[in-house]
């Protein structure tokens, strides 16, 4: 059987970006990905521009497609109190369905291979691995990357701690059409139990996406009742759903968000992505922490690789260390802010004080972000 340099599970945009990357350098990489290209996702599709460099460097190019360029963010309280801001680094606005489509092209580009199936296990023995698909395939690699997201079977099978704890958040995301939107914006809207995020995307669609505790959720019982009777409590929510049209014909929905701790690395799968750790949605930066994790990983494996100095447990240490120090302080300051949002009185004082002081919440942005460098 051949043996790849490095299988990747998952082909979301950590993988996919760990994919092109290593293929640059001619090793052999599969990527194994559940479901064919292009596909929506459960995202508030909004990404940092602090990625644009790398993506540049990996000759992802952004040329043909319209995205947005965003440069403001409104955030309200459920109740309406409102304070707008620039953000340091902006972002692109720009569909999952474009992103991860395009970095597929040019990962085929690249030469890398593609396996459309569900990786069911990963098997680490006499320094080899073998990946089992859902299809009965196998695959044996070198090194395997777990790009998977932010929950799957495969956590099960590792017995990877975080899973045992359940999780009580739901993730939906539709687009919708509203021309009065502005192409530049940002909102992060609360409401009681959760909070959603409000920008346009390549197509002109409005994506709005939210993240729901089940506890509001469940007394509402449907989609359209919580839109109703919940996310509608705020007032600019229910001013964009009453003048919006829905595209989808259903919005998408994803289960047990969790944003519990995870580790780097498992029986020695280099965990990259939200398979290694999630922001809260509400920073805005998982899509970026996600492609600087696989930034990390290349340029740890490359010099283990090229200096001819590959040893396992080094390459394991030196990855989690980086993973760390890059992320560790972003995550924290992402649960701090939730916690206060999601807290009535801590969120009515945070936003009496940003309202009176608006140049603290970029200042508070930039520590759940990184910076626009290679
Ligand atoms: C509600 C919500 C809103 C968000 N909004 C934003 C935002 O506005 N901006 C931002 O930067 N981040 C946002 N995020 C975070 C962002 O979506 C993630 O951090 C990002 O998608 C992580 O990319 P990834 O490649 O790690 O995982 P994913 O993009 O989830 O990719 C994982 C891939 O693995 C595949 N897969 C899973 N299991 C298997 C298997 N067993 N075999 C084969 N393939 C498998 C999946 O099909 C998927 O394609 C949001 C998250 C949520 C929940």
């Amino acid at each position: 059987m051949n043996c790849y340099d490095v299988i990747i599970v998952g082909g979301g945009l950590a993988g996919l970006t760990a994919a092109i990357d290593l293929s640059q350098k001619s090793y052999s990489i599969l990527v194994i990905e559940k479901k064919k290209y292009p596909h929506h996702k459960v995202c508030g599709e909004y990404v940092s521009n602090e990625v644009l460099p790398y993506m540049n460097s990996l000759g992802v190019s952004f040329a043909g497609i319209q995205t947005k360029s965003i440069k403001t963010l409104l955030l309200s309280s459920s109740k309406g109190k409102s304070v707008q801001t620039e953000l340091p680094l902006g972002g692109l606005g720009i569909s999952r369905f474009a992103f991860d489509h395009l970095l597929y092209k040019r990962a085929l580009e690249m030469g890398v291979d593609f396996r459309f199936d569900r990786a069911l296990a990963i098997d680490y023995q006499e320094d080899v691995f073998e990946v089992r698909t859902e299809k009965d395939e196998k695959f044996s690699g070198h090194l395997v990357i777990g790009a998977y997201g932010k929950r799957s079977v495969l956590d099960k099978n590792l017995k990877r701690a975080f899973i045992y704890n359940k999780s009580s958040w739901l993730g939906v995301k539709a687009h919708y059409k509203n021309d009065d939107f502005p192409d530049d914006l940002v909102a992060l809207h609360n409401f009681n139990g959760g909070y959603g995020g409000l920008s346009k995307t390549e197509t002109g669609a409005i994506n709005f996406c939210y993240l729901a505790s089940y506890k509001s959720f469940q007394k509402e019982k449907s989609i359209e009742n919580f839109n109703t009777n919940v996310i509608a409590q705020n007032p600019f929510l229910r001013e964009f759903l009453q003048k919006s049209k829905p595209i989808f014909k259903e919005p998408l929905t994803i289960a047990q968000v969790s944003f519990y701790r995870k580790t780097a690395v498992e029986d020695h799968i280099l965990m990259c992505g939200d398979t290694a750790g999630l922001i809260h949605p509400l920073c805005g930066n998982g899509m970026a922490m996600a492609i600087k994790s696989a930034q990390i990983f290349s340029e740890i494996f490359l010099e283990a690789f090229q200096t001819n100095d590959f040893e396992r447990d080094k390459l394991e240490e030196k990855y989690r260390n980086k993973w760390e120090s890059e992320f560790g302080e972003r995550l924290k300051t992402g649960r701090l802010i939730q916690r206060i949002l999601l807290n009535p009185y801590a969120s009515k004082i945070g936003f009496t004080m940003a309202r009176a002081l608006p140049s603290l919440v970029p200042k508070i942005i930039k520590k759940t972000h990184g910076t626009k460098s290679l």
